[in-house]
């Protein structure tokens, strides 16, 4: 039996569209374009990104929260991959350029265990939203990401990443499973990195119970 730990993206992976960009196009902060992906540059300062995309979005917790909620819907079989992990103890762990504001309240609607987290903080002021990175201060997103799989590979365990967007891709290289779907697929294919294509945590599931759960013959 393989000692399997997870570690996945957040928004597009395990929600079905990006929760942090739905936020900016409600707010009008960012035009749903293309080539949206190529704005956002791993190595550059983050503050500067968010700053200028989520700085002007203004609105009360109540507001905030039930604008998130009408946009997310978490994709099948999370829920129950999540549990799964729980009960047989399975590192599984949330690796995330989002904001704890929205993320928080969308797990919590799905009453799921609680879910180490390593995200970006954001607080909602009259001014706007401001943000902070205690979680990774130093280290770009894509390396950090990297950084949490080479963790459990170091411990001896089977790493599982799960991702959809370009600052995946690091942790998609050191994988020893790679579940990507949308834009990693395609950066994927490019690099000849060898992935999962999935479209939900059904694969996922699927593949823990056949090495955790003794099936009959
Ligand atoms: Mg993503």
């Amino acid at each position: 039996m393989k000692k399997f730990a997870i570690i996945t993206d957040f928004d597009g992976t395990i929600t079905t569209r990006d929760i942090g960009n739905a936020l900016c196009f409600h707010f009008g902060t960012m035009k749903p374009t293309s080539s949206l992906v190529k704005d956002y540059d791993t190595k550059e300062d983050p503050s500067i990104w968010f700053n200028k995309f989520f700085g002007p979005i203004k609105a009360n917790q109540q507001e905030f929260e039930s604008i998130i909620l009408s946009y997310a819907v978490v994709k099948k079989g999370f829920e129950e991959v999540a549990k799964f992990a729980q009960e047989h103890k399975i590192p599984f762990e949330i690796v995330s350029g989002g904001l704890d504001i929205y993320i928080k309240p969308i797990l919590k609607k799905y009453n799921l265990p609680p879910l180490p987290m390593y995200c970006v903080r954001g607080n909602l002021t009259p001014k706007g939203i401001k943000v902070d990175f205690p979680d990774y201060p130093t280290t770009p997103l894509d390396d950090f990401k990297a950084q949490r799989v080479k963790y459990y590979k170091n411990k001896g365990y089977t790493t599982i990443f799960l991702g959809d967007g370009l600052v995946d891709l690091e942790a998609a290289k050191e994988a020893d499973i790679l579940f990507a779907t949308d834009y990693l697929a395609e950066l994927c294919d490019r690099h000849k990195i060898p992935y999962r294509e999935f479209k939900d945590f059904t694969k996922l599931l699927k593949m823990l119970k056949e090495n955790y759960v003794s099936l009959p013959a």
